[in-house]
């Protein structure tokens, strides 16, 4: 038996409603609102040592709504912005399906992270998911990760609609969430 790699802890983020505003299907540059605070929020991951990726997914490409190229843009000027504060996504992992195409890799199926397990070195079991969706609290508990609710987004809606395997917690948003995962280290 060849022991298996610690791995590193990461913390997944949600995009629409996590961290930058939803705006239903955004894509335009109008549409591009960053939540306040998430940049210190992510640098403070980045210096305690967490990997940071985005899991979203984006029905709009799958519906005829906008374009991979037009995700590509929008998409790119978040990580351009992030990268510009010293912030580095290591992956994101995007689902352009509708949820009729029966895909396998839209959330709360737990493709994405079981990927950033096998190429990134993710621990997931040390690891976190940040989101606005029950989805995203589902997620997390299919592959094996802890959970965080935030209220920004549909987080309001979403937090009546959470199952029967809550998150660790629901908090404001991503700043607050971060708080708390940095305080349980
Ligand atoms: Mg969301
Ligand atoms: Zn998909």
């Amino acid at each position: 038996m060849v022991p298996a790699m610690a791995g590193r802890p990461f913390v997944f983020l949600d995009r629409d409603g996590t961290l930058i505003e939803d705006v239903n299907y955004g894509y335009r540059p109008e549409d591009y609102h960053p939540i306040a605070g998430v940049t210190a929020a992510l640098q403070r991951l980045r210096a305690a040592g967490f990997g940071l990726a985005i899991v979203t997914n984006q029905a709009g490409i799958g519906r005829g709504l906008f374009t991979r190229a037009d995700y590509d843009s929008f998409h790119g000027r978040l990580l351009d912005d992030l990268a510009a504060a010293g912030i580095e996504i290591e992956a994101t992992y995007m689902c352009p399906h509708a949820p009729d195409e029966g895909c396998t890799c839209r959330k709360p199926a737990p493709a994405s992270l079981f990927a950033a397990r096998d190429e990134l070195g993710a621990d997931l079991e040390a690891s976190w998911m940040i989101g606005d969706h029950a989805k995203d609290v589902e997620l997390a508990h299919n592959a094996g990760c802890r959970a965080l609710l935030v209220l920004t987004g549909h987080g309001e809606e979403e937090a009546a609609r959470l199952g029967e395997r809550p998150p660790v917690a629901v908090v404001a948003d991503l700043p607050a969430a971060v708080a708390l995962i940095l305080g349980s280290a």
